[in-house]
């Protein structure tokens, strides 16, 4: 016997139309990329969606058809993806930091018939174009007046384009499970892989993940997702704003320290979200200038591991609540938030920042299982290292256009995280499981490392990688790029984490540097580290 209540599509256009019936007016402030900042509402974007999903099918863009964006955080990119899901087709958005083959690569593969580009993107496409046989046409995201000289093929300006469509457009009709969204997971290993979300993994992802245990979002908060479109559906706040009523605040190209804050403050933003390397832009730049932060209360913060010393600065010296939360592209993308249950509510200071670097418990929607090499089950005790393998409606089952299986028998995902997950449920990563460093038999948890030494005063950023070893098979070594103007000895920074981690976890050697490499991200690369530190010799 079936229920009977009405059959109503989860479709990501109908979440716009929410906010443009319940919160018509709520601010969208962004950086503009010209320049200036930009001041928009949900109804202007709503109508704006659907002139733009018009010219879509005007250009004969149909259900399916995929249709890409390279660009920053705006209003335009915003209406950009419900315009493109409006009329069925599918926004894929490319990662302008991925390599220049990469962009080629996964705009070929997934035949992409029109190309949405911000200015700042103009160089990079002409120095593509030739290599894009499926884009029929480029858009360049600006106006008349700030169009560029390009060679671009019939290049148009944005503007332009949608003011020959009007707003009278139905949203196509769609399956809740169409096609709504494609991502390319970096690829740090092999060729970027595709994951294609649908409406309703995007719809549910959204709604999973605002619990007030979580993001929490109401309408009476402004969100700053700093976390890009590109990235994994920004953590799911393009959705989650407009869903809630929530005002938003696109911080365009701009992502530097100085200019997150001026916006923080100019626009009164109340969560905020991103990776820790823009973290500690922002931490760097309240350390210079003696800055506050007046409205921020909460901050989300994962792709990498949240050091503990971040954690404790904006929970201590600016009263912002810190959560942490795990995920990846193949799960639309959030895992997982550090939240406290009532179990672990009444901790000390110290233990509570400890639990608050694990990457925590996933919301409902998201199942974990804990296995061995093998697919058996381990015991959730907060010791014992094993596979993190995830299930649940927002999580690939397959890559697009690409027949190799992804699920193991029981239907769950190989994350790739080499995890524990202790009695209360709360999962700590280790390590990539390609990153693991493993020295006499036994692992060593580079990202506890890392977490470690950038508590020292001196230092900016770390990272460990297993160097080869003649006795141990592999070695930790720490490499370490110091906070301007200083220079830290190896054996201050060695003396200051011993007492916190096992004597034979204590790195060999500590190397000063200027930079780390980042994947497109924002993942400290550990696969060119160890290639600049092929020929690295213990002393
Ligand atoms: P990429 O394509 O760069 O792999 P993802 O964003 O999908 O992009 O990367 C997912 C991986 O990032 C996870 O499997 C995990 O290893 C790492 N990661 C994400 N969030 C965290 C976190 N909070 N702590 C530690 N690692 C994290």
């Amino acid at each position: 016997m079936l229920g009977q209540m009405q059959d109503w599509p989860l479709l990501i256009h109908r979440i716009l139309d929410y906010a443009e019936a319940q919160h018509p007016h709520r601010a969208v402030i962004s950086r503009s990329v010209e320049g200036p900042m930009h001041r928009t509402t949900y109804a202007e974007i709503h109508e704006r969606a659907r002139r733009l999903a018009k010219r879509l099918e005007r250009d004969s863009i149909r259900a399916g058809d995929r249709v890409a964006t390279l660009a920053w955080n705006t209003w335009r990119h915003l209406e950009a993806w419900y315009g493109i899901t409006g009329v069925g087709a599918v926004y894929h958005t490319v990662n302008p930091r991925l390599f220049e083959d990469q962009i080629a690569y996964i705009i070929n593969h997934a035949e992409d018939r029109i190309l949405l580009l911000d200015l700042t993107f103009v160089p990079l496409v002409e120095r593509l174009a030739e290599d894009l046989p499926t884009i029929e046409r480029f858009v360049i995201l600006t106006d008349a007046a700030h169009m560029p000289q390009t060679n671009l093929r019939d290049a148009v300006a944005y503007e332009a384009w949608i003011a020959e469509a009007d707003a009278d457009f139905a949203w196509a009709r769609l399956d809740e499970n169409a096609a709504a969204g494609l991502c390319y997971t970096s690829g740090t290993t092999g060729k970027p892989k595709g994951v294609l979300y649908s409406h309703r993994s995007n719809v549910l992802h959204a709604m999973a993940n605002n619990s007030p245990d979580y993001i929490g979002l109401r309408s009476r908060d402004v969100a700053m997702p700093v976390v890009p479109l590109f990235h994994a559906n920004s953590w799911s706040l393009a959705f989650l704003a407009p869903m809630t009523g929530a005002g938003l605040v696109l911080p365009g190209p701009r992502l530097d320290g100085a200019s997150l804050h001026e916006l923080l403050e100019r626009a009164d933003v109340t969560v905020t979200a991103g990776v820790p390397t823009v973290w500690l832009g922002l931490l760097q730049h309240l350390d210079a200038t003696g800055r506050r932060l007046a409205h921020l209360r909460r901050i989300l913060i994962g792709g990498s591991a949240c050091p503990r010393a971040m954690i404790e600065r904006f929970e201590r010296d600016y009263g912002v609540a810190v959560m942490h939360a795990w995920g990846m592209t193949e799960m639309s993308p959030i895992g997982s938030f550090c939240a406290l249950k009532p179990e672990v509510e009444r901790l000390d200071e110290a233990s509570s920042l400890d639990l608050k670097t694990k990457q925590g418990y996933p919301p409902f929607g998201v199942e974990f299982r804990l296995t061995d090499d093998s697919g058996s089950d381990l015991p959730w005790d907060g010791t014992t290292l094993g596979r993190l393998k995830v299930a649940g409606p927002a999580v690939a089952k397959a890559y697009f256009r690409d027949g190799t299986p992804i699920l193991d028998d029981r239907g769950f995902f190989d994350t790739g995280d080499i995890v524990t997950i202790d009695p209360n449920g709360y999962m700590s990563i280790t390590d990539r499981s390609k990153d693991v460093i493993k020295s006499g038999g036994e692992w060593i948890s580079s990202i506890e490392l890392e977490n470690l030494a950038v508590g020292h005063p001196d230092v900016a950023e770390a990272a460990v990688i297993g160097i080869a070893h003649p006795k141990w098979d592999e070695r930790p070594l720490l490499v370490v790029v110091p906070k301007a103007g200083r220079t830290p000895e190896k054996a201050e920074i060695l003396a200051f984490m011993r007492p916190s981690i096992a004597k034979w976890w204590l790195p060999d050697d500590v190397v000063l540097v200027e930079e780390i490499p980042h994947t497109a991200t924002g993942k400290i690369q550990k696969t060119t580290l160890r290639d600049q530190f092929r020929d690295y010799q213990w002393p």
